[in-house]
């Protein structure tokens, strides 16, 4: 762990902390060191994210200084052991974080997760002890980030049918291929990548690669104009003769597709946790206006449907985050959890999109204009739909396992 966030764990007090707790379910039941985590990143968000967001979403700015601060805090590397320069936390914790990050500002949560679940997360749990030395250590402190790259422009579902390949020559693996919507992809320093290495094993035949970048033989496509997380960068990787060393074969040759269902899993908790981010900031921007905004000469707060419409959004965002939780439990107790972080980020993606859609509308026209945050939490939640695959993916992940279950 850091050495600033030891001294912020120290430092803060619990006594007066149950009065910044609003809102979070079960919270005074989990540990000091959670309740410290979660208070140290709401201040954070609070004082250097919130302030922000709107500017960064407008300008597609990335957030490179708060992201440096958030490696001074650990937040970078949150799962990684202390010894490879992580915080040495647990999922719990990462979810508390991800989602108090993400209230603040969901682009910054997106890039958050990226570094912490989809590239430091395979190589902490595949990677070689020269691997770890090389591409963990320098990727904690915010200094320099990392990229995950699965999808294809013809295969985003079904990453089984990846069609980039990697075939050997003179020791080398020649890497051919593009990899598109690839977050962090101007930003980082090295990725993971997914390529074909023998065709005929099908899924079996895909391996992953670490790569430098810049690299020769890798070129960015233009940064995507998206609806959503617009400060976060993504883009294609087009690969064209890159040459990659075979000790940069990440847990060895063929295991590619495990490594990456297996880190999908992971990051589901997080991107569930960055969506219940956005919809505990809609639900807070919905109760702050509606307490201020009257209509017909009384408070819009006193009227049931307004009440019908924050109960149903406090529901749906209380009982995502138990579904998140119990994910990060099970994965903390070494349980198997695929099915219950698909669970959690089906329910929390779903609460995301329902919360700052009712959001909009109890602001009414000001909630369609850019002076409020509303309108930016209804175009960051839409993602949280697809990325780390799509609602549908999830019911079939869900449906597999209930079905395996009962034995039929
Ligand atoms: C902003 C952004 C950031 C991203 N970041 C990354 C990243 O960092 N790294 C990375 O590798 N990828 C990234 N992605 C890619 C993302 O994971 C894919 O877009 C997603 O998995 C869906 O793939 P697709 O877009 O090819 O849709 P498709 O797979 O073409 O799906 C289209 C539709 O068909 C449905 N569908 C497909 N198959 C099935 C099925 N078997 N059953 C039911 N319905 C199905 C889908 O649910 C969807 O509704 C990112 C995407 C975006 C937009």
């Amino acid at each position: 762990m850091t050495s600033t966030v030891m001294f912020l764990l120290k430092n803060i007090k619990c006594a007066s902390y149950s009065s910044v707790i609003r809102g979070i379910a079960s919270l005074s039941q989990l540990s000091e060191t959670h309740q410290m985590i979660h208070k140290m990143c709401r201040d954070f968000a609070e004082s250097e994210l919130k302030p922000n967001a709107a500017k960064f979403d407008r300008e597609h700015l990335f957030p490179e200084k708060q992201i440096k601060q958030m490696g001074e805090l650990g937040l970078l590397a949150m799962e990684v052991p202390a010894e490879l320069g992580g915080a040495g936390l647990d999922s719990l914790a990462y979810a508390i974080a991800m989602e108090e990050i993400s209230r603040g500002c969901a682009s910054t949560g997106v890039i958050m997760s990226v570094n912490n679940s989809l590239y430091l997360g395979p190589l902490n749990k595949f990677g070689n002890e020269n691997q770890k030395e090389k591409y963990i250590k320098p990727f904690t402190s915010g200094k320099k980030i990392g990229c995950f790259a699965l999808s294809e422009p013809g295969n985003g579902s079904d990453a089984s049918a990846a069609s980039t390949t990697a075939l050997l020559k003179d020791n080398k693996y020649i890497l051919n291929g593009s990899k598109c919507w690839i977050t962090n992809g101007y930003e980082s320093k090295a990725g993971i990548v997914f390529a074909t290495t023998d065709k005929s094993k099908k899924h079996k035949g895909i391996t992953a690669f670490i790569i430098d970048k810049p690299c020769p033989g890798l070129s960015l496509g233009k940064k995507e104009d998206k609806l959503g997380i617009r400060a976060s960068s993504t883009c294609t990787l087009n690969l064209e003769d890159c040459s990659i060393d075979p000790e940069n074969i990440l847990g060895g040759l063929g295991l590619g597709f495990k490594i990456a269902m297996m880190t999908l899993d992971s990051g589901r908790i997080g991107i569930a946790s960055q969506a219940l981010g956005i919809a505990q900031a809609s639900l807070d921007v919905a109760v702050d206006y509606a307490a201020k905004r009257e209509a017909f000469g009384a408070s819009i707060l006193k009227l049931q449907s307004i009440q019908n419409k924050i109960a149903d959004m406090a529901l749906r965002l209380e009982s995502a985050r138990l579904f998140t939780w119990r994910a990060a439990f099970l994965k903390d107790k070494k349980q198997p959890f695929s099915k219950e972080a698909a669970m959690a980020k089906l329910a929390a993606s779903e609460a995301a999109t329902f919360n700052s859609h009712q959001c909009i509308q109890i602001l009414g026209g000001m909630g369609y204009v850019s002076d409020m945050p509303a309108e930016r939490h209804y175009r960051d939640a839409r993602i949280t739909e697809i990325y780390e695959g799509t609602s549908e993916i999830q019911r079939l992940v869900i449906a597999n396992n209930v079905i395996k279950e009962y034995n039929v």
